[in-house]
């Protein structure tokens, strides 16, 4: 017996369904934006994450998935996904082309973590990323476009907001905070190695004593240069403009290392206290940081897993026909049936041979809405019995005219 490896799981109906569903509604919304459909690789160079989410990460210092394949190459399963889109962006040349660009992508992400309730070493993001814009809409864009989805999917969420500065504001707003932190005695060990590697990430750590000792520390939101402060204060314009509501969150810095001005979360308190299910921003610096074209972008992720305990189905309508057989013979008209009515709908067709209150069972587990049953009279006589299992009448249906009928 070999078992699924530890913190993988099947994904099983209705999850599957809702997968489906949620994957598809997703990339209908992005269309509208703009966004067209991009699939990178799943395994790239460790060199790729290790420059991108940077080594004081946890998910590089800790929780990659890495391995040397037989090439001698040292390679990774993506941890998330906007690495390997800038990488195809910029080995693709689109950067030098100069123009603007706008992908979605969805799929499995790899993390070695503890596996705990909710969280798998597998676990599956939706995505946007736009390149070539550095206009405070695009990011209101995509924060309507994220709002969107999760209204379609009547996802009850507070969104924050944050401004992460740039080149300009960050340095100064950094040894300031690193000079507040040296003071404190205490910081959990976590953030004894963040106060070195990247110190704003103090800022959200989830020690509730780490906390205590930040109640006064400094904050970026106070300290922006005048480009950030009024792209800002943009966007928060065009979001009330909108009626998106928003929280500032002078505290959330986001877990990666190449955000830069515009940061955003959405959270839900229905799945767990304030669990994020969403979250993304602007990472203008990252593009140039992986050798190209210095390009701004701007993007978001969306959990997937989590957002599907509360994604509901909408009752599903009884929908296609139901083929059963009441003897042995009666499984090559079965088949015949199967194959003529699969060209415009939806079939189902059972060959084991079943008794009549059995078929109609099956048919209604299978949801159908037409029940074919056939047996010695319809092979005799070849017209074929037909339940309706919505009105429940019968009504009967020449083989030859099966492909015509309308179903
Ligand atoms: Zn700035
Ligand atoms: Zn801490």
């Amino acid at each position: 017996m070999i078992n699924a490896l530890r913190g993988m799981k099947d994904m099983l109906s209705p999850e599957s369904e809702k997968y489906l569903y949620f994957i598809e509604n997703c990339s209908r919304i992005a269309k509208n934006y703009g966004f067209e459909f991009i699939s990178a690789p799943i395994l790239e160079e460790s060199a790729l994450f290790k420059r991108s989410v940077g080594e004081s990460s946890d998910i590089v210092g800790k929780e990659m998935y890495e391995f040397t394949d037989k090439g001698g190459n040292r390679v990774c399963l993506r941890p998330e996904g906007t690495a390997g889109i800038v990488r195809s962006f910029i080995q693709n040349k689109m950067d030098r082309a100069g123009g603007v660009k706008r992908f979605f992508y969805y799929g499995p992400m790899f993390r070695y973590e503890k596996p705990q309730k909710g969280r798998f070493r597998q676990f599956y993001q939706f995505g946007v990323e736009s390149f070539g814009i550095s206009d405070v809409r695009e990011d209101a864009s995509v924060i309507l476009m994220l709002s969107e989805i999760l209204n379609f999917f009547k996802i009850e969420t507070v969104l924050k907001l944050n401004s992460l500065g740039c080149p300009k504001c960050m340095p100064a707003y950094r040894a300031k905070l690193v000079k507040f932190l040296d003071a404190i005695e205490g910081l959990c060990d976590d953030c004894m190695r963040r106060k070195v590697l990247n110190p704003i990430r103090v800022l959200d750590c989830k020690n509730d004593q780490c906390q205590s000792f930040l109640t006064n520390a400094p904050l970026l939101i106070d300290a922006l240069c005048d480009e950030c402060k009024s792209d800002f204060e943009r966007l928060c314009a065009i979001l009330k403009n909108f009626n998106i509501n928003y929280e500032i969150d002078p505290k959330l810095v986001r877990g990666l290392d190449y955000y830069s001005k515009t940061a955003f979360e959405f959270v839900s308190g229905d799945i767990g206290a304030q669990s994020s299910i969403a979250g993304g921003g602007r990472y203008d610096r990252l593009v140039e940081f992986l050798g190209g074209k210095s390009s701004p972008a701007v993007g978001f992720a969306i959990g997937v897993d989590r957002i599907l305990e509360l994604v509901m189905l909408d009752e599903q309508k009884r929908e296609g026909i139901y083929i059963g057989t009441l003897e042995k013979e009666a499984q090559d008209l079965a088949f015949l049936a199967a194959v003529t009515l699969r060209r415009k709908n939806r079939v189902e067709v059972e060959f084991e041979a079943k008794g009549l209150k059995n078929i109609l069972k099956n048919a209604d587990k299978a949801n159908a809405k037409y029940c074919v049953c056939i047996g010695e009279n319809e092979l005799k006589s070849g017209i074929l019995w037909v339940k309706d299992l919505d009105t429940k009448e019968n009504f009967s249906v020449k083989k030859e005219l099966l492909g015509e009928f309308t179903w």
